[in-house]
């Protein structure tokens, strides 16, 4: 079904599935706050895992340790577009009985042993924000096989009514529709649809434009002071949603936000995917989180940025890029 956005369907996700007030969700402490926000707004508890330093993907074995008798479901969010190690999550959720909801924001085109993202676990959500792989400006989907979630999610998803506005206002004439429980005005509009169709027929010619640019920063920058973003893994399609080369701010001896700032000064757009969940004021104050509760994640918010990634970067954009990340990370 077509949403508002990806934050919504994340939230209609787990109401949906039952996350009651009290359950425990687990998911990385990389990511954006809209992951961790929505399991809040189910009044569930999340619980958050480090992640890995080159995958920058919540790391299965740490999962296993966070799992209690509260814990519903695990949240796995395949970053920057290269999928989790769902056979592994999968293997967790099944023998433990947990619900697997996947936050695909960054994945639309990601598959994983000749699965795509979003049809691993219970449910599936996706983002159509305006910086995603593809866009309606706003808006997100949410999938899932199976039939009693979905028929909550179509309920749920607009204000609990029994009948959408088709079924209501149809050639056949006014229908009266019940008010079935206490629902959520989630819904993707149609202009936004419109544009998602076309979108959809670009998806391909998108991902082959990003995969040439990503391949291009990976020559030009292999030997400069930073870590490149890991290779693809085996049998598996990466998304390439963002380019997140890792500073390596010792043997530039310089911190990640001087580089920022130098970026900047060159005139390229630069973001940080992510300064970790814990690390916010809301989160510490809420859950008592602190520095060093998730090394790794910590260590990756210190060294991260990601540089342009789209089809609407072109060539000399491309070479634009290359000459200020070279200069500002000359030694
Ligand atoms: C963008 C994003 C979301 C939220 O998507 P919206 O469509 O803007 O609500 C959720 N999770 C991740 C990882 C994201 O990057």
């Amino acid at each position: 079904m077509a949403l508002n956005s990806c934050t919504a369907a994340l939230h209609l996700a787990m109401y949906s599935a039952g996350i009651e007030p009290g359950d425990e969700v687990i998911t990385t402490a990389m990511t954006f706050c809209a992951t961790v926000n929505a399991i809040i707004h189910c009044g569930a508890i999340p619980v958050l895992v480090d992640c890995d330093r080159a995958t920058m993907n919540i790391k299965p074995e740490e999962i296993e340790k966070k799992i209690t008798n509260k814990t519903r479901a695990i949240l796995p969010v395949h970053f920057a577009g290269r999928c989790c190690d769902m056979d592994s999550i999968m293997d967790i959720a099944r023998s433990r009985n947990l619900l697997v909801i996947e936050d695909c924001a960054h994945a639309v085109e990601a598959e994983y042993h000749g699965k795509k993202s979003g049809t691993f676990g219970d449910i599936g959500c996706f983002s159509f924000y305006v910086t995603k792989n593809i866009i309606t400006g706003e808006g997100g989907m949410i999938l899932t096989d199976n039939e009693g979630y979905a028929e909550r999610i179509k309920v749920l998803g607009l204000h609990g009514m029994s009948k959408d506005a088709w079924k209501r206002f149809s050639d056949e004439g006014y229908k009266h529709y019940q008010v079935v429980d206490a629902g959520f005005k989630y819904n993707m509009t149609d202009m936004q649809a419109a544009i998602g169709v076309e979108q959809l027929k670009r998806i391909d010619s998108y991902w082959k434009a990003r995969q040439e640019i990503w391949q291009r920063y990976n020559e030009a920058f292999n030997s400069l002071p930073c870590v490149l973003p890991a290779e693809p893994e085996k049998d598996t399609r990466h998304a390439y949603h963002l380019y997140t080369p890792l500073v390596d701010i010792n043997k530039l001896g310089k911190s990640r936000d001087w580089v920022l700032d130098a970026l900047t000064a060159e005139n390229i757009g630069v973001g940080v995917h992510y300064m970790p969940i814990h690390l916010h004021p809301f989160y510490r104050k809420t859950y008592g989180w602190r520095e060093g509760d998730f090394p790794n994640a910590e260590w990756i918010g210190e060294r991260t940025l990601s540089l342009p990634l789209s089809a609407a970067v072109g060539d000399r954009d491309v070479a634009d890029v290359v000459e200020a990340f070279t200069k500002v990370l000359a030694l």
